[in-house]
């Protein structure tokens, strides 16, 4: 059931700001995840600020010589959609076009995307569980069959967002506005691992906004792509996923990110996955060698352990796929 709030319509991004001051005040985008927080009752809210009215928050860029850039507020589908995004970063097209459902992705927004609370169903149902404040993680010991492989100490859920490990992997950062000003936060510091914190996913604070995602102009040669899998064709959230950014040189790779998703609880950078790749040809061994390293340290639940051979299939097939293209 809906508790009680009230609401507020921001007209600018300054009024936004002052509305979020209020103690309990929740941010609202598109409304696609915050409203069923709100229902099933996963924290309170005294007064909903909506932002979605600030035009100055949408759409898509490129800024002279400085890569492109993409208002907090864009729909999903425009994200997927885009030329210039389709041109530039296929890879976050793929992941924009892989987001749940064409209904969803023309609501909910791109902010609100990399912002999303995580899926957990403990989390998201009636246990009073260590994110919402407890004292436990009821995944570790229950029904843990999409939960964490890497990266899960004290809470075992995983990061929903397919847009976030493609913007990661692509270097994107978050320019955040907040009562103090501005601040440039690139996605790689913008997550926030249990085991620093399990009360909080993100660096924000509850008065901040994200208003803008800044990504680098690609070099010649830089190939993206987003690949996931999931339980069933229609929307669905990610069993595994791999964003792959690579910068190749003939068939070698000179440089390059790789980032999974459904792994962990925030998107996944696999450092020994990239220590494969950078400086080898982009071949069936090196592909085999890349996706048994980014497993290399997953420690599995009693019902996770299919995750294991399933991101070494998707990582291999998918940097096979990368190199042909
Ligand atoms: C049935 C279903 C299936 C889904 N499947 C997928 C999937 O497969 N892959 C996937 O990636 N996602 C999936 N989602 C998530 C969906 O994509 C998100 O709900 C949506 O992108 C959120 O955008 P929104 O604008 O509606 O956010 P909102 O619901 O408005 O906000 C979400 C959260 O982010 C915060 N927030 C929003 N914008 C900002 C901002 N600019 N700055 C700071 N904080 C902000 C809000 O306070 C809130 O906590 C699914 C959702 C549903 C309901």
């Amino acid at each position: 059931m809906l508790s009680q709030f009230s609401y507020a319509r921001a007209t600018s991004l300054d009024e936004a700001l002052q509305y979020l001051a209020t103690d309990g005040a929740r941010l609202c985008a598109g409304g696609s995840d915050l409203i069923g927080c709100l229902r099933d009752e996963v924290f309170e809210c005294s007064k909903v600020v909506s932002i979605s009215g600030l035009d100055e928050l949408k759409g898509i860029s490129k800024i002279a010589d400085a890569g492109v850039r993409i208002g907090a507020l864009t729909p999903v589908a425009e994200v997927a959609a885009s030329p210039i995004v389709q041109e530039l970063y296929p890879g976050l097209a793929q992941a924009a076009g892989e987001v749940a459902s064409p209904q969803l992705r023309n609501q909910g927004t791109i902010g609100g995307n990399i912002c999303q609370k995580p899926r957990c169903w403990y989390y998201r149902g009636e246990f009073h569980c260590l994110r919402k404040g407890g004292t436990t993680c009821y995944a570790l010991a229950g029904e843990n069959q999409f939960h964490a492989i890497l990266g899960g100490a004290r809470c075992y859920v995983v990061h929903p967002s397919d847009t976030a490990a493609a913007l990661m992997a692509l270097g994107a950062s978050a320019r955040i506005r907040g009562p103090e000003g501005g601040r440039l936060v690139p996605l790689e510091e913008f997550y926030v691992l249990p085991s620093t914190d399990p009360h909080r996913e993100t660096v924000l604070e509850p008065d901040e906004i994200v208003t803008e995602l800044t990504l680098p102009v690609p070099a010649r040669g830089f190939r993206s792509s987003y690949r996931k899998v999931r339980a069933r064709g229609a929307w669905d959230f990610a069993l595994a996923g791999v964003a792959l950014a690579l910068q190749l040189d003939g068939d070698r790779a000179t440089a390059g990110r790789v980032v999974l998703s459904g792994a962990a609880p925030v998107p996944w950078r696999s450092r020994e996955a990239e220590q494969a790749i950078i400086g080898q040809r982009l071949d069936a061994t090196t592909a085999q060698a890349a996706a048994a390293a980014a497993v290399q340290n997953a420690v599995p639940l009693k019902r996770n352990g299919y995750k294991i051979p399933l991101f070494r299939g998707v990582i291999e097939e998918e940097l096979l796929k990368l190199a042909r293209a």
